[in-house]
């Protein structure tokens, strides 16, 4: 082998080229890593955790309400989103500082820069567009995420997006949300939760495009009955105007919002550009994606790449079980595959969205025969809190082999039940299984072991 510096460099110090990084130094690799922001990445500095912060911080207002219910008065409550940003940052240095220590006890160089591939082994590091060195490395791993997509439109500068949402000096009293997918969903209902005045505009038919249809009806519908202004198959934003205080947002049919903040939430694009990818050779798709096989290699033998900029499953646990299986194949001896399927997931909408396997439309497009099976109902938690919020259950079920295929809930704690919802999935449980499974009463989740009687086929085909 060629003296390189590294046996594997990883670009990006994420959720997965972390995990890379220490498990290719756990079978023994020399190992360098490239970060040009902060160790952690998305889901730690300006993504899933500090998302979640904000999710439990906005459900205090319905939370208060719902205790008077139950015998409490709550008088006096009030919030501070300064204090709320202030101890969200403390928390996401305190994760920064862990990660950092998790690169420093398994021997990992960081290296405190932007990384441009030069050729297939060799890196140029870069600090404030100042060349720092160039490192070499038997295998390179990309590992740099994504990044929030923006539209080109006049005024797009006075918009934000889920980065700057994070780090708004004051709280917006209204704020207009475009787009229908996760980060849209969850934004709303933070903004919301929290008392700002919420628009959000989608495109299509009906939010969260993919999900299973009656969860996101039922996500729909509670979301405008907590007070989130949703308006789906609206015209797009086509500009937006700076005035005195606040901005003018005009849709494409010239409808016009007055709001004070701006925020899209339409996708995140790879953050391959200036990698130096088209210097290598590493074939990317059209939208910037590095396309990669089985092994997570690129089109040139020796570059790797793993999470968000390959563009698969947008998901943090995904890419760290990519980043196990790469580091137990190249360097633990372990030939290991990613198995995508049943892959279970959280929408922190309010209330949450927890799902597993295939929704209904997929089922019915691979199997020939399935049931579906579904409970609706108020949780006990509201009985006596008030809230008319419901909760959606559904099981869908391969009538020929029992297998129950797809898992879907929105209701209180939702992404804590489909958890483990996920590991019977995975295991190709039965209906029959479900049901010989006892109930722990009382519970939302047992709602999953006692689903008897599935939804009549008439009503199905009527549905
Ligand atoms: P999504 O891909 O989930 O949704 C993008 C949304 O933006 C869609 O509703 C889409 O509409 C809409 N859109 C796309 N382009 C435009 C446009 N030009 N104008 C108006 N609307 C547009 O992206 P997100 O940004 O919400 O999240 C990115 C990814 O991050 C997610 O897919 C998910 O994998 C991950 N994530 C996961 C979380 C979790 O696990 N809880 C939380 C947050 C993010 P249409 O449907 O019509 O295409």
């Amino acid at each position: 082998m060629a003296d390189y510096d590294y046996d594997l460099f990883i670009i990006g110090a994420g959720s997965g080229g972390v995990r890379a990084a220490r498990m290719a130094s756990t079978y023994g690799a020399r190992v360098g890593i490239a970060e040009e922001s902060r160790v952690g990445g998305t889901c730690v500095i300006r993504g899933c955790v500090p998302k979640k912060l904000l999710v439990y911080a906005s459900q205090f207002a319905e939370e208060f309400a719902w205790a008077e219910g139950y015998g409490w008065s709550v008088e006096g409550a009030s919030f501070h989103w300064a204090s709320l940003i202030a101890r969200k940052d403390a928390e996401i240095d305190r994760l920064n500082g862990l990660y950092l220590q998790t690169l420093r006890n398994n021997n990992v160089t960081l290296h405190e820069a932007r990384a441009e591939l030069a050729d297939a082994h060799t890196v140029i590091l870069t600090r404030n567009g100042h060349e720092t060195g160039r490192v070499t490395a038997d295998k390179i791993l990309i590992a740099v995420g994504g990044w929030p997509a923006m539209v080109n439109i006049p005024g797009a500068e006075h918009a934000i997006t889920s980065n700057e949402a994070f780090h708004l000096k004051a709280q917006p009293k209204r704020i207009v949300i475009a787009g229908g997918g996760y980060i849209a969903c969850e934004f709303a209902g933070i903004f919301n939760g929290l008392g700002s005045h919420v628009v959000q505009l989608y495109r299509s038919t009906q939010i969260l495009r993919g999900f299973d249809q009656d969860i996101r009806d039922t996500v729909a519908a509670e979301m405008r009955k907590k007070g989130v202004d949703l308006r789906v198959e609206s015209p797009v934003i086509e500009r937006i105007d700076k005035r005195d205080g606040d901005l003018l947002v005009t849709l494409v049919d010239g409808s016009t919002i007055e709001t004070d903040a701006v925020m899209f939430a339409i996708g995140r694009a790879p953050n391959t550009q200036g990698l130096g990818l088209e210097t290598v050779g590493v074939e990317t798709n059209d939208v910037g994606a590095v396309l990669v096989d089985e092994d997570f290699r690129s089109s040139v033998p020796n570059i790797f790449a793993l999470g968000d900029v390959t563009d698969r499953i947008q998901l943090t646990p995904v890419a760290i079980a990519e980043a196990m299986a790469f580091a137990a194949t190249q360097f633990g001896g372990v030939p290991t595959f990613m198995d995508y399927r049943d892959v279970p997931s959280a929408v922190f909408t309010q209330p949450p969205v927890g799902t597993c396997g295939l929704p209904e439309h997929e089922a019915r497009d691979l199997y020939d025969d399935i049931d579906i099976y579904k409970a609706d109902f108020r949780p006990m938690k509201h009985t006596l809190g008030g809230a008319s919020e419901r909760t959606m259950m559904k099981l869908i079920v391969d009538r020929q082999t029992d297998r129950v295929l797809g898992a879907h809930m929105v209701g209180l704690d939702a992404g804590e039940i489909i958890q483990g919802i996920g590991v019977a999935i995975k295991c190709g449980a039965t209906k029959a299984q479900f049901d010989a499974t006892v109930a722990i009463h009382p519970t939302a989740a047992e709602e999953f072991v006692t689903m008897r009687t599935p939804v009549p086929r008439l009503k199905q085909a009527a549905e």
